[in-house]
């Protein structure tokens, strides 16, 4: 007999598994059918691919048997088994999906998160189980292998007897407690419930196993029947049933049953197609973000299955990158089973698919957006970058497809609006669409360049995420409407009554914004005279296509290579500082030079830029007081 112990991570997990105040302890149940199924769909899949191997469809069936008396629970399958070698990987390490690295010791707080995370379905037996004890023979093989564990120690391996190849888990289980009653995982009618309500799609007979003692005085032939009663699950699975039938919960326990997420969906959608490809799929969008969503780590795709069968865990051909998050199924009959990789990747069939797919999820969310605002927002928020992205990459060939779906803060409505919501406010005379980058709402809304705008009340739309910016310069136009940067230098303004004014200013000034520029030379293009600003002093704005906002957000990325915005120092000629430049202009150069460092300064901070000085930018804050 060998004794080992548990790989770090697993042993952790199973320590949060076996003490958590878990309160949905009865998915063990639902965790150890599915894994009896997936052995048995190996098997089957085999079989259907393999001329040399039989089968009878009776063969092949999951098996619970309860004794209250040596309180013992035992699921047993005739699926694939496992070898030895199996045994000690597949239960001996939990995780190979998602792995704990990604998680802190803080954030595994919650063993209710953690299931949901990482599916870690086997270990779930220790929620009720005090002895978990593994029996299992390969198929193809002649050893039958005994594993068993009784939780954080560790865990044995020995040879021992078995006729049939298959698995059968056998569950020790636990003494009630003052607080906690486990007896009900012994008594058949709260079984048959628990696999009614999570369990029941499942395409293999689930039986519950009654000896004849018990039916007392029934006749063979009445046992016979009596067990073949004892099906519990209707088998059909849940695609191929009619939408009519089932209920939201059904499809949520389904949700939940194939480990898409462990939140609640926040949208399901069933779809049965006939037509040039027939095909049943149940498409979910998650509530949550996946904790590595945004990772390398992150695989997408549905599963795929041909008529019944599954074929792939993962099939990233049926979904574009820009709905990665989106969870289910697809089944088609017109898919051969033995599809190679490779060859699925130029099916014919799968690529209408797929395409089919993406329009429904497309309608999908435009009908949410349409029907259900709050949800979609809700959706938004979590997976809204997503869709940015999706619109600024292959260079904006997808623009179209996503563009509606966007939506951005509006300064005028205070909350998320559509690009057509905008729109549709704009008046006559106004030009473009106006935005505003920065950090957040707040900060944007401090922005000195958005006064003008804002006090002409116009309608600006706040772009506080890195990707937005770059989006929206791949879109370029929406609805013939081009964007515009309030920091703009030209901002489309019609009734620009006071352009006259500016340009005379500007005649007037030239010495002094000329000097200006060249005590700021290499960091602005220019200095000017303001025609945005109200209140503020000073301003930075940019010439070109590079936004001061793109600039940060460019040089932040790791080999950045220090690009540059053309910025423009704008000036607020009616405010009280211009007369002190002014002054200091035609009396006191080094006073000149002080002023326009402090405004450059200014400048950048209000832009959120680094200084390149600040004890000189302070040093300097003090000469002037004294
Ligand atoms: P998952 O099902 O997500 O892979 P589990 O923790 O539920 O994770 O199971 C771990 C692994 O153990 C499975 O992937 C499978 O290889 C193996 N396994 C578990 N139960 C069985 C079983 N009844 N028959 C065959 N293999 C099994
Ligand atoms: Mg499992």
């Amino acid at each position: 007999m060998e004794t080992k112990q548990f790989k770090a991570e697993s042993k952790r997990l199973l320590d949060l598994m076996i003490n958590s105040i878990y309160t949905h302890r009865e998915i063990f149940l639902r965790e150890l059918i599915s894994n009896a199924s997936d052995a048995i769909d190996k098997i089957y899949y085999k079989a259907l691919t393999d001329d040399s191997i039989t089968f009878n469809k009776e063969d092949y069936y999951i098996k619970i048997t309860a004794d209250k008396d040596s309180r013992i629970l035992k699921i047993s399958d005739t699926g694939i088994g496992m070898t030895k070698e199996e045994l000690d990987e597949n239960l001996g390490v939990i995780a190979k999906s998602g792995s704990l690295k990604f998680k802190t010791e803080n954030e595994i707080k919650d063993g209710y998160d953690i299931i949901g995370q990482f599916g870690v379905g086997f270990y779930s037996a220790f929620m009720v189980a005090e002895t978990v004890t593994v029996i299992s023979k390969a198929f193809g093989s002649n050893e039958a292998y005994k594993w068993e564990s009784q939780g954080v120690e560790g865990y044995t391996i020995e040879p021992c007897q078995k006729d049939t190849y298959g698995t059968d888990i056998i569950l020790k289980i636990k003494q009630n407690t003052e607080e906690e009653s486990y007896d009900e995982y012994l008594e058949e009618y709260r079984l048959r419930s628990i696999i009614k309500k999570y369990s029941d799609f499942i395409r293999y007979p689930i039986k519950m196993d009654v000896t004849k003692s018990r039916l007392k005085e029934g006749s063979d032939k009445e046992y016979e029947q009596y067990k073949e009663e004892q099906i519990i699950n209707s088998m059909v699975p849940i695609w191929k049933k009619n939408k009519n039938e089932l209920k939201t919960e059904d499809y949520e326990n389904f949700y939940q049953e194939k480990h898409y997420g462990f939140d609640k969906p926040l949208k399901y959608t069933h779809i049965s197609v006939d037509g040039a490809v027939s095909y049943n799929a149940i498409l979910f969008i998650p509530e949550t973000m996946p904790f590595d969503y945004y990772t390398k780590e992150y695989e997408k795709g549905l599963e795929l299955y041909s008529n019944g069968v599954l074929i792939m865990n993962k099939c990233p051909e049926l979904l574009p990158d820009y709905f990665a998050f989106v969870k289910g199924l697809v089944d088609s009959e017109d898919l051969s089973l033995n599809i190679s990789r490779e060859i699925l990747q130029h099916d014919r069939q799968l690529k209408l698919i797929a395409k089919n797919i993406k329009s429904k999820i497309k309608s999908e969310l435009e009908n949410m957006l349409k029907n259900e605002r709050d949800k979609y927002e809700k959706f938004f928020k979590t997976f809204g970058r997503q869709l940015k992205f999706g619109v600024y990459n292959d260079f904006g060939a997808n623009k179209d497809m996503l563009q509606d779906l966007l939506m951005f803060y509006s300064s005028k409505e205070k909350k998320m609006v559509t690009l057509d919501e905008y729109i549709t406010r704009m008046t006559e005379s106004q030009k473009y669409i106006y935005y505003a980058a920065g950090e957040s709402n707040e900060r944007i809304e401090k922005m000195p360049q958005t006064e003008l705008l804002l006090e002409k009340g116009y309608e600006i739309l706040y772009f506080t995420e890195d990707i937005d910016e770059f989006a929206i310069k791949m879109i370029m136009k929406y609805k013939d409407k081009e964007f515009r940067s309030v920091s703009s230098n030209d901002l489309g303004l019609e009734a620009d009554e006071n352009a006259e004014a500016v340009k005379a200013e500007e005649t007037e000034n030239k010495g002094l914004f000329d000097s200006m520029k060249e005590l700021l030379s290499g960091k602005v293009k220019e200095v000017r005279a303001s025609k945005r600003l109200k209140n503020h002093p000073v301003c930075l704005s940019n010439q070109g296509e590079l936004s001061i906002e793109m600039e940060k957000i460019l040089n932040s990325m790791p080999n950045s290579e220090g690009v540059k915005a053309d910025k423009v120092l704008e000036i607020n000629v009616h405010h009280d500082v211009f007369k002190s430049l002014k002054e200091a202009y035609e009396k006191d150069k080094d006073k000149l030079k002080l002023y326009t460092e402090i405004l450059y300064n200014q400048a950048l901070l209000i832009e959120g830029l680094p200084i390149a000085d600040p004890v000189e930018f302070t040093n300097n804050i003090c000469k002037i007081m004294k």
